[in-house]
Formats: structure tokens, sequence, C-alpha cells
């Protein structure tokens, strides 16, 4: 269950073995998640980072791919409830012998799901493009906007959380003011534009080593963008930002904070008594399996993994675990279907990279820590390597070469907007919009790699 990154190592591996395998998700496509925010900054088309499952696994004769929605497990019978099938019929029971969960994780808005609305992430498809729609309308809103004070809010951008895709974000948007639409306006000058990144911890990208928080912090600074670390958002509406009671006047505020996890974790903690942790995610055993369920296994971000003692082994909410622990799941099916016990899950760190702009990136490789542009080819050779699809990475290969020589953006259209509805943000059917879509209330960020 879940055409997520573990999800899809796991069928792949297993797709080889004498096993029938379905892969259910609410998605008809495989989501390249690192580069989802180069969708929402106009940098890359959404094509170029999805690719449709049936696609991959065309030629598998063993593996069926179902599109609906999980929306419970009986443990004990043995299948899998899955709901809003296309066809509209009501849920079905899919059986299963082994069961692979990878549902992910969701942005968490710390107890105010009010905000979302004001404040959407960069997680889906559908999230992306319609932060890619606020950020052009705003410079639009801006270029008419008579009043200084109102044209100041339009030309103010909070992106809240510096973690690698809240840096990420904040660097393209200032790349997009300063480079992109430089010579595209004629009342406004974009490169007035302010952008702001709130942290709550003491640096950016508080995952890396403070030496690379500060390289990372220069080239921000350095692109225009102002961080704010060790400062809290307590509120947000549709014409402002109030971080640590000072009211900020802002339409265009993008949300890359907190993590919780898929709420199948709780489903499956309440069949199997499972422990669920903080993040919501359910506490699986060494080798990845629910407790008195060893036919169940759970992975990825909605997981949090214990050792044989019950102590929580800490890993990253990053792709390679889900990945690593993907693949884990198809051997260690394939040991139980030969009679013999799998080893314990062993993470390879292969360490963490994040993207600041044009040339500027960090990363932190088995204790290496570079920065600036060897950094940048890393992060550029790393994600060109794990994108789904030959056709896709040579797409996203040239886009990235364009982009690099003339500055530009191919993907700056403002889609999704119904007639005058052009304002960034609120209520009418944009916020509900973004309500609506199926990725909220479940589904996370991080590093790299
Ligand atoms: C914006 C962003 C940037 C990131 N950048 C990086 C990065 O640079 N490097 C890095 O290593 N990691 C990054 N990550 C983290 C990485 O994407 C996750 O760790 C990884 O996706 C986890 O894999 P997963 O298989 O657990 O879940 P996912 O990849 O999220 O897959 C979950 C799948 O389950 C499906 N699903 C969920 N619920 C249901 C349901 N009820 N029914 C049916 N299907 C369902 C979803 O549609 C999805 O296909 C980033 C994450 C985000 C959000």
């Amino acid at each position: 269950m879940g055409g997520g990154f573990g999800g899809l190592q796991a069928v792949r591996r297993l797709r080889r073995l004498s096993v029938e395998i379905t892969l259910i998700d609410r998605r008809n496509f495989h989501l390249f998640q690192p580069l989802v925010y180069q969708v929402a900054t106009g940098a890359l088309s959404p094509g170029e980072i999805a690719s449709p499952l049936r696609g991959i696994f065309a030629r598998d004769e063993n593996v069926r791919v179902l599109l609906g929605e999980v929306s419970g497990f009986d443990l004990s019978a043995r299948h899998v409830l899955v709901d809003r099938l296309p066809n509209g019929a009501g849920a079905r029971a899919i059986p299963y012998d082994s069961l692979i969960v990878a549902g992910g994780s969701s942005y968490s808005y710390f107890g105010h799901d009010e905000w979302r609305r004001f404040a959407p992430d960069v997680k889906s498809l559908e999230s992306a493009l319609e932060v890619r729609r606020r950020i052009l309308t705003a410079f639009e809103a801006a270029e008419v906007e008579a009043d200084d004070a109102r044209r100041s809010g339009w030309l103010t951008f909070v992106v809240v959380g510096a973690g690698p895709t809240g840096v990420e974000l904040a660097g393209q948007i200032a790349e997009i003011a300063r480079d992109t639409l430089r010579r595209d306006f004629r009342s406004i000058d974009t490169r007035a534009a302010r952008i702001v990144l709130v942290e709550t911890a003491d640096r950016v990208l508080p995952q890396f080593p403070p030496r690379l928080s500060r390289r990372a912090t220069q080239s921000l600074e350095g692109l225009g963008v102002t961080p704010l670390v060790g400062r809290t958002v307590i509120g947000i509406d549709e014409a402002s930002v109030t971080i640590d009671g000072e009211r900020l006047p802002v339409r265009t505020v993008v949300w890359a904070a907190g993590v919780v996890a898929s709420e199948l974790a709780a489903a499956l903690a309440a069949e199997s008594g499972a422990e669920l942790d903080r993040a919501g995610r359910v506490a699986v055993g060494p080798d990845l399996t629910l407790p008195g369920h060893p036919e169940v296994i759970a992975l990825g971000d909605m997981v949090q993994v214990q050792d044989a003692g019950g102590k929580p082994v800490p890993l990253p909410g990053l792709a390679p675990v889900a990945m690593q622990q993907g693949r884990y799941a198809a051997s260690a099916i394939r040991e139980r279907i030969g009679g013999r016990q799998p080893p314990p899950f062993r993470y390879r760190d292969k360490g963490n990279l994040a993207t600041i702009g044009r040339a500027k990136a960090v990363a932190d490789i088995k204790g290496l820590q570079l920065s600036g542009l060897v950094a940048w080819l890393t992060w550029l050779f790393v994600h060109l390597f794990y994108l789904i699809g030959l056709q896709n990475r040579l797409l996203v290969f040239i886009r990235w070469t364009f982009s690099f020589v003339t500055r530009g953006r191919g993907a700056r259209l403002i889609a999704g907007q119904a007639g005058t509805e052009l304002h960034n943000r609120g209520g009418g059917s944009l916020g509900g919009d973004v309500r609506s879509m199926p990725e909220q209330g479940e589904e996370h960020e991080s590093g790299a790699g």
C-alpha cells in the first residue's frame, strides 16, 4: 500500500519473485517529493517529477495497480479496505498474505489547521500548483496596486520552517524576484520583494552541522532572504503573519514546518496494539513488522523503528530511509516465504543535502561537509539519479541547464484561478480548493540524499 518512495522500491524488488502483487495508491502516479517545490516556483512542470504507476509496472504481469484510498485494515481477517474507487463503488476488501504499508506523512500545522488555507505546503502537486499561482499572482497584484502599504504586502513572502524545503523554497522565490521577473514588470521593481524565512530553532537547517547552517544563512542573505531564527509564527490570516507578537503584512505564506504521520499509522496501531509516538508514527520492530503480526510490515515516514529492547532507533524522515526499508521489506518477505527469519533492518546513511539557489548548496556526506558549487553539483546529480524514468531525467536536466544559462523558468503559468478570483489568499473557492485536496490531513519534509 502506497506508491511513494518506500512502496515503489518494495514492489520493484518483489516483482522479480514468484508472487502476486497489488499496489494500492490513491494517486495514479509516483511523486518525486524532493522536487515538488520546483513546481511551486515554476522551475519544473508537474509531469517532469511524477511517473504513472501503471507505466512503471506495465511490463510486470505479476503487479496489479489499484487506484483507491486505503481506509482501514482488518489484520485478523487479513484484508485491506479500499475506498474511493474510481467507479464510485463502495469500499472493497482486498485480501493479502503479506502486507506492506507505506502511507507517508503530511505537514502538521501544530494544531492550527485553520492556517492551512492561508499557508499551503509543497507536499502534493495540487498544493505546489496553488503555491505557484499565489506567488506569481502576488507580483501581478503588486503591479496594479496603487497603495504603497498594500503593494508591500503583495511583495512580501513568508516561508515557515527552515528545513531543506523551506530553505530551498525561500532561495527560489528570491531568485524569481531578483532574476527571473526582473525585466517583466513596468510599475514595480520585483527586486524590492522581501522574502522572510521563519524558524523556531536557533539556526536554519537545524539537522545539518552548525558550520553548514552558517554557510546556508550567508547564501540566503546573499540572495536577499531574511532568515528569522529562534522565532515562532503564532498567527496567520489572509493579510498577515504574526511572528512572536509582531504582525507582518504579507499576502503569500508557504508552510514547510512540522510533520505528522499518515493516519494509516493510527489505524495499524489500533488494530495491532502497537504504540504511536508524538508525530503519530506507529512503532515497528527491528524487522519493521507490527507486534504480533510478522506478515505486516510498515515503513517510511509513518513508522518509528524500535530495536529488540523496544528503544526507538532514530532515523530521519528522508527518502533514502523509506527506499532502503522498501527494499528490505521485499527481501524480508522473500526470507519468510523461504521459511527463514530476516535479519534486522539497518539504515545506511548516505548523508544530507540541501540546495539554496544557483550554484549554492550544502552537503553533509559521512562527515564530509561541502558547500557552494561542489555541493550544488552533488545535489543536481543525486536528484537526477533518483528521479524515476529516463525521460523525466532528460527533461529535468534540459530544464535545469536552460534555467542555469538564461536564469529563466519555463513553467510560470498562473493556472487554476476562476474569472476574477485572482486573490492570493483567504475565503471563497480558493480556500476551499486547498482544504479539499486529497493529500491534506495525512501525509513530510526534510533533508536529502
Ligand atoms: C516537500 C518535500 C521535500 C522533501 N525533500 C526531500 C529531499 O530532498 N530528500 C529526501 O531524502 N527526502 C525528502 N523529503 C522526504 C521524503 O519525500 C519522504 O521521506 C519520503 O517520501 C517517504 O517515503 P514514504 O514511502 O514513506 O511516503 P511517500 O513517498 O509520501 O509515499 C506515500 C504514498 O502513499 C500514498 N497514500 C497515502 N495515504 C494513502 C491512502 N490512504 N490510500 C492510498 N494511498 C495512500 C500516497 O499517495 C503516496 O504515493 C521531502 C518531503 C517533502 C514533503
